[in-house]
């Protein structure tokens, strides 16, 4: 991609003077500035480019560089831009303080940041989705430090002012013919360093500690269901909102139910003979278990549906459904007399069946005499 001139993206004339270069590069900031372009995904590269034309055209040296050689003269490697919003923040403390009101010497390390959303893995008995719970959880938050009041400093001690970068949080690093501001590395941005760190926190200025949540189960939940904690994730930083927390749910299999979505699966086995000719079966339920009349001729494999006796749906009065799957058992060992009656039996099946195979004859050939007869 063919990158564009810097006097164009700061809509200026090559003859423009410092001043004109700096106000029209403060417009573009604010225009584009990421905090107030949120739902404009374009604005942030337009930010990024303009700080990067003000980069060159707001210094006289490299001014002249990008004026007698273009972006080749620019040093290929030696620059590459920014590669953060914070880097940006940084190098033009001085326009950034102005328009926004942000302290002008920190890099961005000052700036309120959202803290990150944390998750949490949570196990449930089948029952406990099946009725909705109240869960109690234990999460690891980091807290601000109440022997140092968050400093990081030991009491009665000051965090110093960083001697490398002189509380400025940068420095200015030679990249190829220029110089650009980093992180320094001694405070990591922070423009400060702790001499002195308090015993309970190491300096870091916040412990972790446990805290106890209660996580209400809504009935219904399954596998990988997500609930979002509001503001229990992790803190913010500099005043900046905390993340949320996710619990994330798993759902221990039961041993009666299958579940598939929110219908329940089970399966029952019936004797041949209650196949044939009818039987009342006692099913079990989440709550009492009901009878369910399986009629007289029911094939194995087949199911049957009790509606609403399923688990709930998420945020509705509604339930799946209790699906009994019917298994005919076959018997294996017979007595003699058993025998001796299912024999008896299979002969009278045949006799049935030679007479309707009688009947259907007569039927055929009568149909077929009316027809010759016309
Ligand atoms: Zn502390
Ligand atoms: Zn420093």
């Amino acid at each position: 991609m063919s990158k564009r001139d810097y006097y164009e993206i700061l809509g200026v004339d090559r003859s423009a003077s410092q001043d004109e270069i700096k106000s029209a590069y403060r417009k573009m900031a604010f225009k584009f500035h990421p905090d107030r372009n949120q739902d404009d995904p374009d604005a942030e590269s337009k930010f990024k480019e303009a700080a990067e034309a003000y980069e060159v055209l707001g210094n006289d040296e490299k001014r002249q560089t990008y004026d007698r050689f273009g972006h080749e003269g620019m040093g290929g490697n030696g620059f590459s831009g920014f590669s953060s919003n914070e880097d940006i923040f940084g190098a033009f403390s001085d326009i950034f303080g102005e328009v926004f009101g942000f302290s002008a010497g920190g890099r961005g390390g000052n700036r309120p940041r959202a803290g990150s959303d944390l998750r949490y893995n949570l196990e449930i008995s089948f029952r406990e989705a099946a009725k909705g719970a109240e869960v109690s959880i234990q999460i690891p938050v980091e807290v601000a430090c109440d022997t140092c009041s968050g400093t990081g400093a030991a009491p009665g001690t000051q965090p110093q002012t960083c001697p490398h970068c002189g509380g400025a949080g940068t420095i200015q690093q030679a990249q190829g013919f220029f110089r650009i501001s980093v992180t320094c590395p001694q405070c990591r941005g922070a423009g400060t360093l702790i001499t002195d760190p308090c015993d309970e926190c190491l300096g870091r200025g916040s412990v972790i500690k446990d805290k106890d949540l209660s996580v209400r189960i809504p009935a219904g939940v399954d596998n990988n269901s997500r609930l979002r904690l509001r503001g229990e994730g992790e803190a913010g930083i500099n005043g900046g909102p905390p993340g949320d927390l996710y619990v994330v749910i798993r759902v221990a299999p039961d041993d009666v139910f299958e579940r598939q979505g929110q219908n329940l699966i089970i399966s029952r086995e019936i004797s041949m003979v209650e196949a044939a000719i009818g039987h009342r079966l006692e099913v079990p339920t989440l709550d009492d278990p009901v009878n369910l009349d399986i009629p007289a001729g029911t094939q194995s494999g087949e199911v049957f549906r009790l509606r609403e006796l399923g688990l709930p749906h998420l945020g509705s009065s509604h339930h799946g459904d209790l699906l009994i799957e019917i298994k005919v058992k076959t018997p294996t060992r017979l007595t003699d007399r058993q025998k001796e009656l299912l024999t008896e039996f299979s002969e009278i099946e045949q006799e049935e069946a030679g007479k309707f195979k009688n009947k259907a004859k007569d039927f055929f050939k009568k149909a077929k005499d009316k027809v010759m007869g016309e």
